[in-house]
């Protein structure tokens, strides 16, 4: 072979190595593998640990964020419904044999697995399969967490964008009427848990207390049966 013609059959060749090498590569990405495990114990809604390969290890769930619950030694103060996200893993995953699929980021900067928990090996990875067996979709769809997208881990985040705002729309979980702060509509005098003072609906005080210490009364006997006091403009 000459050199000129050479040149090209190198060219060539170097082609269709490229070729095969992303062909394999896209394959690989349609089939991701799936590592067993069964869960060991439930940290809250979005953490768990399993037994893999014969070790412990924790995981945290992608793509998603469930409310706190209290860790008074973290100075964490407990979410509304972060109870009812732990109880709820608990009752689906503890003791469970689950198969879970990483996406780029293996584990996150706590060494905690980072993981999409199947709840059976899916036919397909379809968004149809996502909705019925990954346990990450399914604390999104009945309102127990929110979407939270860390990039590079982002193989799902569109379809679960969606899952929420079905949750939302239908008003599950923490998208339903107890979590929500309620209009101050019906209340008559606000209370704050806090000064132990009181306020007409109305007056421009009432609505600076945090929704954290606000307390609603019917009427003003009521306020002062509990023990709070009016305060100096809503005294007269
Ligand atoms: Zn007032």
């Amino acid at each position: 072979m000459r050199p000129k013609r050479f040149i090209p059959f190198l060219l060539a060749l170097f082609v269709l190595l490229l070729l095969s090498g992303c062909a394999s590569k896209s394959e690989a990405a349609g089939k991701p593998k799936l590592l067993q495990a069964v869960v060991t114990h439930v940290s809250d809604g979005d953490t768990v640990h399993v037994r893999l390969n014969g070790r412990d290890e924790r995981v945290r769930l992608i793509g998603v964020n469930t409310p706190e619950i209290s860790h008074p030694d973290l100075g964490i103060r407990e979410q509304p419904y972060g109870k009812q996200a732990a109880a709820y893993t608990r009752k689906r995953l503890l003791k469970r044999k689950v198969w879970l699929e990483f996406d780029v980021q293996q584990r996150d900067k706590y060494g905690r697995l980072l993981a999409y928990v199947w709840l059976s090996p899916p036919a397909a990875f379809t968004e149809k399969e996502v909705r019925a067996r990954i346990y990450n979709a399914e604390l999104l769809l009945n309102g127990y967490a929110q979407v939270m997208t860390v990039p590079p881990n982002v193989k799902y985040a569109d379809i679960f964008v969606k899952f929420q705002r079905e949750a939302r729309e239908k008003g599950k979980g923490l998208w339903g009427a107890p979590a929500v702060a309620k209009p101050a509509g019906k209340a008559l005098y606000v209370g704050n848990r806090r000064t132990k003072i009181f306020h007409r609906a109305g007056c421009r005080w009432a609505q600076k207390i945090s929704p954290a210490n606000r307390v609603e009364f019917g009427s003003r006997e009521e306020a002062i049966k509990a023990g709070y006091r009016p305060c100096r403009v809503c005294r007269s």
